[in-house]
């Protein structure tokens, strides 16, 4: 006897339960990050990526099975044709908490208002340098005026919070954690500070040296600012500090130095519907065959995603010679 669709839910071998995901809407971008892409990158046919109403599908069945954050990520998820009229049915969806969106904020001035409408709970914005040229070089192509524009708009939306996104990279900006730091302190917003992961050939640096850990990023704050560690959990692998006397919270993602795996509660689907478990390995289950098999339905679809649950590993091991590393880019999966 099948048990229903409510009283089902995603529990891997190792104990945790799966309430996250993180939808890729698209893999294209109107930036360059050197750290995310190549300078030409390629991006896939449109017949190989999930259409909306594919995209619609695998956020209710994993709503449907527990699932209660839904971050859209990408690639750019504004830059995706219509990708208002999903947001819409996303914020609509019965069980669902939490509708959050990472984007590079270029576009915000225009979308900010509407995706607060929309049910969009909080918002993640990327924002690397606040000196336009640097800007320029990690970004490729970005304009920092079009990023500014869009923090400000997010900030008059009034999300329930807004967190800037760094990732800091000796030899391009490793002298503006505290300036990064001082810009959201007098926006009242968070921040926090990624490790650069090694994620495909992206650039023409060598990532082993470009790295900055979070331990020596936490030091340059410090300088400036007395931290509180929160025991705050959010739903992602952040691990924040209160400033003392703000309201800012500055959060370190060290995919690097620090292993989050033991209570990684999520997956991601990437834009081809390729259902990944683990952002550092390869273990995956094409959810799209199954959506285009007309032989196969929703009933399906549900079926394959408790599957997966047994394969989920236990860990990444990135920077561990022993072990392959992962060849897909950040923007084929979902950062
Ligand atoms: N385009 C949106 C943006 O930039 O926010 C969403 C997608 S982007 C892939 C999501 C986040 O991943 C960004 O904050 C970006 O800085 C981060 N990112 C991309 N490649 C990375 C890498 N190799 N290591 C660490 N963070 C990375
Ligand atoms: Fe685009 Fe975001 Fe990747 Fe930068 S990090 S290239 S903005 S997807």
């Amino acid at each position: 006897m099948t048990r229903s669709a409510s009283t089902r839910e995603l529990i891997d071998k190792f104990g945790r339960r799966v309430d996250y995901i993180r939808l890729s809407v698209t893999d294209r971008c109107d930036f360059r990050c050197v750290y995310c892409m190549t300078e030409d990158m390629k991006f896939l046919p449109r017949k190989e990526i999930l259409s909306l109403e594919e995209l619609y599908q695998v956020a209710r069945a994993f709503t449907e099975l527990g699932v209660r954050k839904i971050r859209l990520t990408g690639g750019e998820p504004m830059v995706r044709t219509d990708v208002m009229s999903l947001i819409e049915k996303l914020g609509a969806l019965p069980g669902l908490d939490e509708l959050l969106l990472t984007t590079n904020g270029a576009q915000l001035d225009k979308f900010a208002q509407p995706l607060k409408a929309a049910g969009v709970n909080r918002i993640n914005i990327s924002i690397d340098s606040l000196d336009a040229e640097r800007f320029k070089r990690i970004s490729r192509v970005g304009k920092l005026d079009r990023v500014l524009a869009g923090i400000d708009a997010a900030i008059l939306a009034g999300f329930d919070r807004i967190r800037l996104n760094s990732v800091i990279m000796r030899g391009y900006n490793e002298d503006e954690v505290l300036a990064l730091t001082d810009f959201a302190v007098a926006r009242g917003i968070d921040i926090a500070f990624i490790e650069e992961m090694p994620l495909g050939e992206a650039s023409d640096h060598n990532r082993e040296e470009t790295t900055c850990s979070n331990a020596w990023v936490r030091q340059i704050i410090e300088s400036k600012y007395e931290l509180i560690q929160s025991a705050e959990k959010t739903a992602g692998p952040s691990r924040y500090a209160r400033i003392a006397g703000q309201t800012s919270r500055v959060g370190f993602i060290s995919p690097v130095t620090h292993n989050f795996c033991e209570d990684c509660n999520r997956v991601r689907v990437t834009v081809e519907g390729r259902l990944l478990l683990c952002l550092g390995n390869e273990h995956s289950v094409d959810l799209r065959s199954i959506l285009r098999d007309p032989t196969q339905g929703y009933e399906e679809l549900q079926q394959a995603i408790i599957a997966s649950m047994a394969i989920k590993p236990e860990r990444h091991f990135f920077y561990d010679k022993d072990h392959v590393q992962p060849v897909r880019l950040m923007n084929m999966t979902g950062g």
